[in-house]
């Protein structure tokens, strides 16, 4: 295989940016796209050559990356913008937006219908994980496909995991961030229930991170501050891991639990409550800061001097 390959990237935001920049400092060629000029120019900036739309930056390609906000756009883009009708025939697309499962499966039939190829790729990791390329990929998708993306995705990321067929991908990212938004609520309402008990928060980390309570949410992006100095609890909440974005996986998560009957509790009632605390004070704070909630709404039991009722 031609290791210097032509790579199109199309959604050059804040996770798309560092991810392309990265595969130009491995020495590939990136064409890339963006619908916002100033995202384009910042690109340009580390080494992307702007293209002046999509479709050309798909006729030009040996591989088109995608990272855009939601499923409609991806498949907006290959369909109605004409992005698989433009590039050449076999070329392989590898999503790695985080999208619905069905829209990523749509996406692949698309795909195969225009006589392409299709991974579904999304990431965990954040920006911080995109700029050092150090980011999870979940891929869904053939076995051929997969060991071609496979160089790539190692330049951007740390850890790539073949999850299955078409959808696999986007099916194990949306599950393991319902673990991630539940958790944070179980730690968080801990740590309230905790304080409304007299016990300080170093206590209950030096005990639940170390015993069977521990988990990402607790040990790693702890919600409150002090236990872990790199939390975001110890810089006013700033993300980190933006609530909408934990709103939206959720979401996408509990549109899935519906569609095949499962019952899954607290995953339904995590959406929820992500999606008020997003719309709301978190809107611009990492998803831990839902810790605050928790507490404002304990305030008029708890402040009875420890008289819960
Ligand atoms: P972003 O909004 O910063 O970037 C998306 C970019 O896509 C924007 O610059 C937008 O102009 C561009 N775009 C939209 N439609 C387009 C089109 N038709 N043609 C060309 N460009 C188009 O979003 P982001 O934070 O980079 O997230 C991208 C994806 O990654 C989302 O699906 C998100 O859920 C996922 N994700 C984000 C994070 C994170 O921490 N930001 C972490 C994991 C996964």
């Amino acid at each position: 295989m031609n290791s210097r390959r032509t790579i199109g990237f199309i959604g050059l935001g804040h996770m798309g940016g560092p991810m392309a920049a990265n595969l130009v400092g491995a020495g590939h060629r990136v064409l890339g796209h963006d619908l916002m000029p100033e995202v384009l120019t910042a690109a340009a900036g580390t080494g992307v050559e702007a293209a002046g739309s999509s479709t050309q930056v798909a006729a030009a390609a040996d591989v088109v990356i995608t990272m855009l906000p939601a499923g409609r756009h991806v498949l907006g883009l290959y369909r109605e913008e004409g992005l698989l009708a433009a590039a050449r025939p076999g070329t392989l697309f590898i999503d790695c937006s985080t999208i619905d499962v069905a829209d990523a499966r749509s996406a692949h039939e698309a795909a195969a219908t225009a006589g392409m190829r299709a991974l579904d790729a999304p990431v965990s990791g954040g920006v911080v994980g995109a700029e050092a390329g150090t980011l999870t990929f979940m891929a869904g998708g053939g076995d051929a496909e997969f060991a071609e993306a496979d160089p790539l995705l190692a330049v951007m990321g740390g850890k790539t995991v073949h999850c299955g067929g078409p959808g696999a991908g986007q099916a194990a990212k949306i599950c393991n961030n319902m673990i991630l938004g539940v958790s944070m609520i179980a730690v968080s309402e801990a740590f309230v229930l905790g304080e409304s008990l007299g016990l300080s928060h170093q206590a209950l980390f030096d005990v639940a991170s170390t015993a069977s309570g521990q988990c990402w949410s607790l040990n790693v992006n702890c919600p409150v501050p002090g236990p872990v100095p790199g939390s975001p609890a110890n810089r006013g909440y700033r993300p980190g891991f933006a609530a909408p974005l934990m709103a939206k996986d959720l979401g996408l998560a509990a549109d899935a639990a519906r569609a095949g009957g499962v019952h899954a509790e607290l995953g339904l009632r995590a959406a929820e409550l992500y999606a008020a605390y997003a719309e709301g004070s978190g809107a611009d704070h990492d998803f831990s800061g839902i810790v605050g909630t928790i507490r404002e709404q304990s305030a008029p039991r708890t402040s009875r001097n420890g008289d819960s009722t």
